[in-house]
């Protein structure tokens, strides 16, 4: 997979109903949508953090890659990185998150795996280690919308395009990442196995 020929980074918003709460946001009656810029994307191993804020939290998330029909051709583990306090200000305000989601390095992604079936995916279930401890763990099955719906939702109002990305959302235990620290995450298949596991070290 040559991540240069990524398009769009469509993200979804309090997709895991105990990850807004912990954000004291509300449960959406429909999808949240937001970009980051397909630019965004990180595929290496290294995490560089911005130099002008001190606050970026992991949001490890399911990204599905769109072939030219909308389905989806493969798979991976993604990182919405955020900029915790700035879009804490920009909600106050009632600005764009385009800061706190779209910054340099913002989208990194683990290797790509290839898409089964709609049916595996929804028993996927993926976790999220910092240095080494585990901080999230989620399951399509907990989503608020499935990724039909989810698919649906932006066939129908967006120029969703091949190579385009699809992050459906993170589940609870966000949290911020240092310097040094280590991250590690993993897909595993509704039977248990390990289908794919990528680190990053952030610098
Ligand atoms: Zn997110």
């Amino acid at each position: 997979m040559d991540v240069s020929t990524i398009k769009n980074i469509w993200c979804i918003g309090r997709n895991y109903v105990a990850h807004a709460k912990e954000l004291n946001n509300p449960i959406p009656a429909s999808p949240l949508i937001f970009l980051k810029a397909g630019t965004c994307i990180n595929p290496t191993k290294n995490i560089t953090l911005p130099d002008w804020t001190s606050d970026i939290h992991h949001e490890c998330e399911l990204a599905v890659l769109i072939d030219k029909n909308g389905a989806p051709k493969s798979l991976a583990l993604a990182l919405d990185l955020t900029a915790r306090e700035v879009q804490s200000q920009l909600k106050e305000k009632g600005s764009p998150w385009t800061l706190a989601k779209s910054f340099k390095g913002a989208c990194p992604v683990s290797e790509f795996i290839p898409w089964t079936s709609m049916d595996d995916f929804q028993s996927l279930n993926f976790k999220f280690y910092k240095n080494d401890q585990r901080v999230q763990e989620g399951s399509p099955q907990d989503m608020l919308f499935s990724l039909p719906t989810l698919l649906n939702h932006l066939q129908k109002h967006y120029p969703l395009a091949e190579n385009d990305l699809v992050l459906t959302g993170t589940p609870s235990g966000v949290g911020p990442i240092q310097k040094g620290d280590h991250l590690r995450g993993e897909i595993a298949s509704g039977k248990g196995t390990l289908l794919l596991e990528t680190t990053w070290v952030v610098n």
